[in-house]
């Protein structure tokens, strides 16, 4: 049977890859992470991946920010944001969540550690409330409403 990581890279076009570096040109993280490396980069990964070197139970695979700039640029058509998404879905399956951070409110999984330090870091550096970055969408909205309705009785 094909394994669940073969039929993402099919689904998600890692095969044709032309290794141009067009997407880590454009990669946000390069600005970001102080410790960008090609390691876990977007051609970094594909070239593990189509290796057949296993990312799930691995770090790298963590710190994509999924703002698919790099699929917008890509002439290829791959998809790497959208893979890296189910990569981390079935890492999770798998038992690897300790980069997966967790809703404070449902336990949901719903961004890398990696990128809510980065929220946290960027809100922070702006002087602005940090709440919310402890709550998945769902949460976070939940939450907005209660804040909202409580202003109104106030009233
Ligand atoms: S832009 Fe597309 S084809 Fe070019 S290196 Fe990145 S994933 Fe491969
Ligand atoms: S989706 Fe990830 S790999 Fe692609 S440009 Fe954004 S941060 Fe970089």
């Amino acid at each position: 049977m094909e394994d669940k990581i073969d039929k993402l890279i099919h689904e998600y076009k890692l095969y044709y890859c032309v290794e141009c570096g067009k997407c880590v040109a454009a990669c946000p993280m390069n600005v970001i992470y102080d410790d960008f490396t090609y390691g876990f980069s977007s051609r970094g990964i594909i070239r593990k991946v189509i290796l057949e070197q296993d990312v799930v139970d691995g770090e790298d695979i963590w710190n994509c920010l999924n703002c698919k700039l790099c699929e917008e640029v890509c002439p290829a058509g791959v998809k790497f944001s959208d893979f890296i998404k189910d990569a981390r879905e079935k890492a999770i399956a798998e038992g690897h969540s300790e980069n997966a951070a967790h809703c404070d409110r449902c336990g949901t999984y719903y961004l890398p550690v990696r990128t809510v330090s980065a929220y946290k870091h960027m809100l922070d550096k702006n002087h602005r409330p940090e709440e919310f970055t402890n709550l998945c969408p769902k949460c976070k909205l939940d939450s907005s409403a209660e804040h909202m309705k409580l202003d109104v009785f106030k009233r």
